[in-house]
């Protein structure tokens, strides 16, 4: 089907942060297949420990033990500090998850029609449930009727949330991105996160994070609720937690723990030995090579060497982020610059239309953070000093 607006470049070969086009062309890759290639691309450690469970063995069916399984779990349960893990390969169906554990959760308190509450501008997926949840219209428009059972309200706005909790007695659960990564790289206030746990805990609510692409280390912390320094009872998990094979997760604990019972949940690949084998070597790989801190602290060199060399251009707004997830919003459309980062050797996305998104993959050494600035800068400033922005600019004054 003709759904994707592909850019004319086919990718034949990747090394580290780099990636090769059938003429033999190099790119640096500062999209990581949009947070997925956490460890980059042809990672010795992944590509070893791939070939060999390929070899052995890559599905049996959730029918028998699936011994790697319940090891990737361990280790997903580790770095989340919850309990219970649920794999499948996506994040939408690691948000499904999510949302049939709130409404489970919901029933066993007594609620016969559950509702959860979501927020302005958050991509959750596009099945009927999670396009449904998402916060934009353009996601939802034609696929009408809705799946019924959310609230939305805007981020950062833990009154708009009180006020909900203040008349509506079906709220089961709080389902926050608490980095918008599709939205425009809009981050929740920490302070407000925290506020947000606080409702969740007095009204006996599930708070819900889904860390499906600002998860896995690209902040700096395995996830963005430990910059909050408190615990989510259900975190949905996908894209980065397999460094390129799909896989997904949804982890429970606290209120979350044990809503859901034998039979009530399922999916024929989820939590095969392949996709289990990439989930441990990823965590173990990002842990021994001590991404975390290379993460916050590449991320935080590119977002200062970015914002000090657009500082007081025109057209720029704000370069904002948390570690290696960073967003340059312009005040004006600009999907054009991909074309144009691509011929100058650079992979980037443009979302919510104006906002550059650069999520590269977590093992960017220091040099290539400099190198993703040099080629990005006069990028985007050639961009907006052509003349047709300069007309347009003009018009809009
Ligand atoms: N949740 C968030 C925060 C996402 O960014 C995405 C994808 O961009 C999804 C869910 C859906 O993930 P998938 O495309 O794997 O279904």
């Amino acid at each position: 089907m003709n759904t994707y607006a592909r850019q004319p470049v086919a990718f034949v070969r990747g090394q580290g942060a780099w990636l090769w086009d059938e003429a033999g062309k190099k790119y640096l890759d500062a999209l990581a297949g949009i947070a997925v290639n956490t460890l980059g691309h042809n990672h010795p450690r992944l590509t070893r420990a791939l070939s060999e469970q390929i070899s052995r063995l890559i599905h049996s069916s959730n029918l028998f033990q699936v011994p790697l399984q319940e090891q990737a779990a361990d280790r997903v349960a580790a770095i989340t500090g919850l309990d219970e893990v649920f794999f499948c390969n996506s994040g939408l169906e690691a948000n499904e998850a999510a949302i049939k554990v709130a409404r489970k959760y919901g029933h066993e308190r007594g609620i016969a029609e559950p509702a959860i509450i979501v927020m302005e501008n958050a991509f959750h997926g596009r099945s009927l449930a999670t396009l449904s949840a998402t916060g934009s219209r353009k996601v939802q428009a034609g696929f009408e009727p809705l799946v019924q059972g959310f609230v939305r309200v805007p981020l950062n706005d833990a009154e708009a949330v009180r006020q909900v909790a203040g008349h509506n007695r079906n709220v089961a659960a709080v389902f926050v991105e608490p980095i918008q990564g599709e939205g425009g790289i809009n981050l929740a206030r920490l302070e407000y996160l925290r506020e947000l746990k606080e409702i969740c805990d007095r009204n006996e609510w599930l708070f819900m994070s889904d860390e499906v692409q600002c998860g896995l280390g690209r902040t700096g912390q395995w996830f963005v609720y430990q910059h909050a320094g408190f615990l989510p009872d259900v975190v949905p998990l996908a894209k980065g937690l397999g460094s390129g094979v799909p896989v997904g997760a949804c982890i429970v604990g606290g209120r979350a723990r044990g809503v859901l019972k034998p039979g009530n949940h399922g999916s024929t690949f989820g939590g095969n030995p392949l996709a289990m084998t990439a989930v441990c070597t990823t965590i173990d790989t990002v842990r021994d090579e001590g991404l975390l801190a290379s993460a916050a602290r590449v991320g935080a060199a590119v977002r200062d060497g970015l914002a000090a060399a657009l500082r007081g251009v025109d057209g720029v707004v704000e370069v904002r982020g948390r570690g290696l997830m960073i967003g340059i919003q312009l005040d004006r459309p600009c999907g054009e610059l991909v074309r144009a980062a691509l011929e100058a050797g650079l992979v980037i996305n443009v979302t919510a239309e104006s906002v550059i998104r650069l999520l590269p993959a977590l093992i960017l050494s220091d040099a290539e953070g400099r190198e993703l600035i040099e080629r990005l800068v006069p990028v985007v400033r050639a961009f907006l000093a052509s003349p047709a922005q300069a007309r347009a600019a003009a018009a809009g004054r």
